[in-house]
């Protein structure tokens, strides 16, 4: 019965991930994946996660299921990290807050929830997304199309083709996706003046905006700080649908952990929506794991906990801005004729170099570092030991 199915393309960042294990040379580095390492190249468990899960441990909790959409004392703590009180959503319980299965469920589950009530709206991706974006709203059912994003000649925000483009080529009336930080994968955001431009053309245009929020905390150290563009447009009057994943910012990356939500003109509203997410949820996993929820709830919730959180999330930002200060100085200082000002104006675990395919295979097959063919590579992959091997391996192959 199988004999007809056709081999699928492997994953793009997982094929590095394989190469990279692959390769025997001791300065190897791979710099594909997205999770955060520590200066000593290690996987990292914030002090915070290691103190909520002894807390957890001491209780002796039992392993019931959590309801459809989730722990509540999450949910509610995640809404709150999101809005604070921007545009009063809290306070007039105008939120439905699901947990999800972390922020790719989270997209899943508004991708279905578009698809069951947008009314057919396309949904316009910057240019260019997360490679997963484009997969799981198409899955979900939706029209995908997308608007500029990236300008590659300064590696920078496009301002004034992205304004173009959502003013004259997005219908009214669209789903436009925005990343709330730390765009993956060009680390390129709005400036604040720029957001507000964009909350305005939003308005014009009756969008219905969808913040995906991977990264709150990562890129700046701030938790409220990176948080500026959900908190602006909520208080412009946008409804927005919101995705949030703590993977990122508290290193829960396999305990997916997660959350959903859509923001209604009043409580009313969000009743009946609340009541359509669960039937969308029930069939898809039923309810959401509850270890990362628990841990993230007691993190969010206890005032000690969630100082300590701010200091370590601010701690694995910090390290990253001081890697890309270092690449920077690093590259320049060998006389490189490029500009690379980009790398430091960038911000979170991404840095979209500029390298061209060309110069990418040559960094992989001369220097043995791994990437992908973007040219993106993860900050949080270099370390102060390998930071000046990297700034020479980057000179060697762009300095002609
Ligand atoms: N959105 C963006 C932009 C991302 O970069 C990521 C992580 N790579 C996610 C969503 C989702 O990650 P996760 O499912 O681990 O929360």
């Amino acid at each position: 019965i199988w004999s007809d199915v056709p081999m699928g393309p492997p994953d793009a960042i997982l094929g590095v991930s394989e190469a990279f294990k692959r390769c025997t040379d001791s300065n190897k580095m791979n710099l594909g994946v997205g999770a955060y390492r520590d200066d000593q190249g290690k996987p990292f468990v914030l002090p915070c996660v290691r103190e909520a899960e002894a807390q957890i441990q001491a209780e002796l909790v039992d392993h019931e299921y959590l309801g459809i959409t989730g722990l509540p004392a999450f949910t509610q703590a995640a809404a709150k990290l999101a809005f604070a009180d921007a545009g009063n959503v809290i306070a007039d319980g105008r939120n439905v807050t699901t947990q999800a299965i972390s922020g790719t469920g989270a997209l899943r589950i508004g991708s279905a929830y578009l698809n069951a009530f947008s009314g057919g709206r396309t949904v316009f991706l910057p240019r260019p997304s997360w490679g997963n974006h484009n997969p799981i709203f198409t899955h979900g059912g939706n029209k995908i199309d997308n608007f500029a994003y990236y300008d590659k000649n300064t590696c920078g925000f496009d301002a004034a083709g992205c304004y173009d483009e959502l003013r004259n080529k997005v219908p009214n009336g669209s789903v436009v996706v925005f990343h709330a930080c730390a765009h993956n994968p060009t680390g390129v955001d709005p400036l604040p003046e720029q957001w507000k431009e964009l909350s305005a053309i939003c308005k014009e245009k009756d969008f219905l905006v969808f913040f995906d929020m991977a990264y709150q905390g990562f890129a700046s150290g701030s938790v409220d700080q990176d948080a500026f563009a959900v908190r602006q447009f909520v208080d412009d009057g946008h409804n927005i649908l919101l995705s949030q994943s703590f993977s990122k910012n508290m290193g829960l990356y396999g305990q997916r952990t997660g959350a959903f939500t859509v923001v209604c003109k009043d409580s009313e509203e969000a009743a009946r929506v609340e009541s359509q997410i669960k039937i969308l949820i029930r069939p898809m996993y039923s309810n959401p794991p509850a270890h990362g929820a628990r841990i993230a709830s007691k993190i969010l919730n206890d005032p000690n906990l969630n100082a300590q959180f701010s200091g370590d999330v601010k701690g694995m930002a910090d390290r990253i801005i001081s890697m890309r200060t270092q690449l920077k100085a690093g590259i320049e200082s060998r006389g490189n004729p490029h500009n690379w000002d980009h790398i430091t104006n960038q911000i979170g675990m991404f840095c979209f170099t500029g390298l061209s395919p060309e110069q990418v295979a040559k960094l992989t097959a001369d220097h043995h570092v791994y990437l992908t063919k973007d040219g993106r590579i993860s900050v949080a992959g270099i370390s102060s030991k390998n930071v000046d091997y990297l700034a020479n391996a980057i000179h060697e192959v762009t300095k002609m």
